[in-house]
């Protein structure tokens, strides 16, 4: 037999599939809602103008060289990416307690995070990861890819189309002590559903309580709310309380920056030579991943970050983005109630936040959606916000409708 006949043949993305279906259909008022990326109003991909002007930047720099950056980044980078997560006055910062090692993007530090607390971690019972129940689905596939084993908490109530609370309260209070609890730290993806300030206390108290462990990711800090600070908010809270915490970093959705891979992890960790023993290991563990990561994007954040003109530049560019975001929330939910009168409440698209969110529709009214009216979203009734736009937000509302009704 041929070496790769015992291979079985993988399901392809589900995303990819929907835009490969997308790709190909006719229909000229056709949309596709499970983009997972932002454009802008003419459906387009956006450059952020201060990503344009960071390359030019770059591009005219004499001294740009090709050399390797160090294995654990750019500290002009990671230095400025853990001040913006954690706020430039951060004690925790000052006091050395932070670790930040450069990532291949958000997916590199949940995958760098799970790698560094299999081997790590002071696991309690088997090595187990507690889940949100939605979650970004490849947060399962990272996990188990270094054998640590899913489970999942209540996070999201079909009834409500709104936080399963208490149900989550209860799974933090019964999980064994010193469990991992993964945790969006806003925009929530795929619900759009973020616990709110005292709800997220409460999260913390049962947390600090159990002696649990959260491992944070931040892929959309800034683009959540516009608020850089505002989408902080939660690991900020969690770092003043003493939550034993990391945080996996992504600056794909907030410079626009997908493809360059640009992120970072960072532990907090609960003294400065803890620390210090925790980075050499992050640098073992990432020399045998990928030796060094890559060096452009990182440069671009860089200039960015550690220049107050163009940070304040790249504040407004983000302001844009997440202002069109809330904009399409208003719009549909006006048109939703307001126009067409659809039956149901739809108060959820406007108090849900960042890019995604859970219409609350079923797989067959989001399959009619598909079939009959050309419309891309994944049957647990996601979209993307960013698919809509002023062209086409009247004819998604009025389809939506139609299904509903
Ligand atoms: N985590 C969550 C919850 C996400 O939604 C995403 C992107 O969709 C990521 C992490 C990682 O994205 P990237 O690797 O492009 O930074």
């Amino acid at each position: 037999a041929e070496t790769w006949d015992s291979v079985p043949l993988a399901p392809p993305d589900s995303i990819f599939k929907l835009t490969a279906a997308y790709k190909e259909d006719t229909f000229p008022q056709k949309i596709n809602l499970g983009v997972g990326a932002y454009r802008d109003d003419d459906n387009k991909p956006w450059v952020l103008p201060v990503v344009k002007k960071v390359t030019d930047m770059l591009l005219h720099d004499p001294a740009l060289e090709h050399e390797y950056l160090p294995i654990t980044g750019l500290p002009e980078f990671t230095a400025a990416a853990a001040r913006l997560m954690f706020g430039a006055d951060s004690p925790a910062l000052a006091e050395g307690r932070v670790t930040s090692v450069q990532t291949i993007s958000g997916t590199g530090a949940n995958h760098l995070g799970a790698l560094f607390l299999s081997k790590f971690y002071g696991w309690y019972e088997g090595k187990e990861v507690y889940l949100s129940d939605p979650t970004w689905v490849n947060h399962f596939a990272i996990f188990r890819n270094v054998g640590v084993e899913p489970r999942t908490y209540p996070y999201y109530d079909a009834n409500t189309i709104g936080l399963a609370f208490s149900a989550f309260i209860e799974t933090l209070q019964t999980a064994p002590p010193r469990s991992v609890f993964l945790l969006h730290a806003c925009a929530h993806n795929p619900t759009g559903v973020d616990p709110t300030r005292e709800q997220w206390s409460q999260i913390a108290d049962v947390i600090l309580a159990k002696g649990h462990y959260t491992f944070f990711d931040c892929a959309y800090q800034g683009f959540a709310s516009g608020d850089l600070e505002g989408d902080a908010w939660a690991v900020r809270e969690f770092v003043r309380r003493n939550v034993p915490m990391l945080v996996c970093q992504s600056f794909a959705k907030n410079a626009g920056l997908y493809g360059e891979r640009v992120g970072a992890l960072h532990v907090v960790a609960p003294s400065a030579s803890a620390a210090t023993r925790v980075k050499t290991q992050l640098s073992v563990l990432q020399r045998s991943e990928i030796s060094n990561p890559p060096a452009h994007g990182a440069r671009l954040m860089a200039l960015i970050l550690n220049n107050p003109e163009l940070f304040e530049e790249w504040k407004r560019d983000i302001r844009t983005m997440a202002g069109r975001i809330i904009a399409m929330r208003q719009e549909l939910h006006g048109l939703l109630t307001d126009k067409y009168k659809t039956p149901g409440n739809w108060d959820h698209i406007v108090n849900q936040i960042g890019m995604f969110s859970f219409t609350g529709i079923r797989a067959e009214q989001s399959q009619a959606l598909t079939e009959k009216a050309h419309i891309y979203l994944t049957t647990n009734g996601r979209i993307s916000m960013a698919g809509l736009n002023s062209h086409n937000i009247e004819y998604f509302a009025e389809s939506l409708d139609k299904v509903v009704r």
